[in-house]
């Protein structure tokens, strides 16, 4: 097997350039909320190990044996986190060999599934003290990239987007909602602002600035209070971040590489329609079910090795094309409460999750052309400047 989890779910990811490997799949489990201490709620999830997640609906050994129920399940995953794990320890387990990949021209992606409030923001965007894998794999690309190079030859471009009842926002400058179109580079979001950094800029990308951005743009999220969860959120975020340069391949042409990693913030993955029966929700829970049925359908197609996968069925799916098979390295990290009020709701997420570990990727060797990059001007779209006119 050319695929490697060492202990602590490290992941390599060197040897599986041109080969085949799987979706990597990692369960977090959230800390106990207040309410739910309040209530006094159990806790129906148990990590047994790095990797093993333990689910049981029943809190002592009678109770099972009475009603005559099945005593609890165990899973196995790429790695389990419990609730004291910090954001550092699941950016390197999940997303940090991603980076790495993406630096040399190949594609990944990192998704989020869970129901609302099982800490998929938090995992994705956490908060200033503790930044999550968005913010934490635009630092490290940062860092990693000023290492390699400081002739600017490297370009790093930004966008954040949602999809919210099938229609597409820029969450960087919102307004009209964006026409998707399949261009050289797969499907593109037509209009989309990109923001763009050189590696010759002074000042990079800092975590605090990125966190601006992002969480500007979090704020830019359709969200709308439901009856049962008024944080509910109702949109899939997409933080795609490309990185392109130059190299000179065997036979010394230059060529133009490309890396593209998507952080993907998914809506809740609960039942819209036990929340709320009326008329609008239900329209936008019946899309949100769309595009996360065509996601299951999407992943049921690839572990079926089915020849044709159904991208087109939403545009959640249609975004994530190439972020789902063909040249992508894909994590899905599956967000849990550890309390028996969502037993259900965790329960449906370890099974998707579960499902997901069947997904075989062949992953291709690096994106490239021969087009050269346009020149570069040290002097254009200076992200700082946008970012701090952005927050003024
Ligand atoms: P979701 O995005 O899945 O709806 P959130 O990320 O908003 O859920 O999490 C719900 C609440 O739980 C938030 O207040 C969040 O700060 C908190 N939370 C989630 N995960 C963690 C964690 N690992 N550590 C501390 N707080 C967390
Ligand atoms: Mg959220």
């Amino acid at each position: 097997e050319n695929f490697a989890v060492g202990y602590g779910g490290m992941v390599e990811l060197e040897n599986v350039v041109g080969g085949e490997s799987r979706i990597l799949v990692f369960v977090r489990v959230r800390p106990v909320s207040k309410k739910e201490k309040e209530i006094g709620s159990r806790c129906c999830v148990k990590i047994t190990n790095r990797r093993d997640v333990y689910l049981s609906e029943f809190a002592n050994e009678n109770d099972y044996l009475r009603l005559n129920r099945i005593r609890g399940r165990h899973f196995t995953f790429d790695a389990s986190f419990t609730d004291s794990a910090t954001q550092q320890e699941v950016y390197l387990t999940t997303t940090s060999e991603l980076v790495e990949a993406v630096l040399q021209g190949r594609n990944g992606s990192v998704f989020c599934y869970g129901a609302t409030g099982a800490g998929k923001t938090y995992t994705m965007l956490g908060t200033l003290e503790n930044p999550g894998v968005m913010v934490l794999a635009i630092k490290d690309l940062f860092g990693k990239i000023r290492q390699r190079s400081c002739d600017g030859s490297h370009v790093v471009h930004l966008s954040y987007l949602e999809v919210y009842n099938e229609t597409v926002r820029d969450l960087l400058s919102p307004g009209r909602p964006l026409v998707l179109r399949e261009d050289k580079q797969g499907i593109v979001a037509a209009g989309l602002t990109q923001y763009r950094a050189y590696s010759t800029d002074e000042v990079m990308f800092c975590s605090v600035l990125v966190m601006a951005l992002l969480q500007q743009g979090n704020q830019n999220r359709t969200t709308e209070p439901t009856r049962a969860n008024e944080t509910s959120s109702r949109s899939h975020a997409i933080l795609q971040v490309v990185v392109e340069y130059r190299v000179r391949d065997s036979s010394m042409n230059v060529v133009n590489r490309v890396g593209k990693l998507s952080l993907i913030d998914l809506a809740g993955s609960e039942r819209a329609l036990a929340t709320d029966q009326r008329t609008l929700r239900s329209i936008e829970g019946a899309n949100i079910n769309r595009s996360l049925l065509a996601l299951s359908s999407c992943i049921n197609a690839l572990v079926e090795g089915k020849k044709h996968i159904p991208y087109r069925n939403s545009k959640l799916t249609q975004l994530l094309k190439d972020s789902l098979g063909g040249t992508c390295n894909t994590v899905m990290i599956a967000n849990i409460s550890p309390s028996i009020l969502s037993f259900s709701e965790t329960q449906n997420t370890i099974h998707w999750a579960d499902r997901a570990k069947e997904i075989r990727l062949k992953v291709s060797d690096a994106n490239e052309d021969l087009l050269p990059l346009p020149e570069i001007e040290n002097d254009q779209a200076k992200l700082i400047l946008e970012l701090e006119k952005e927050n003024r």
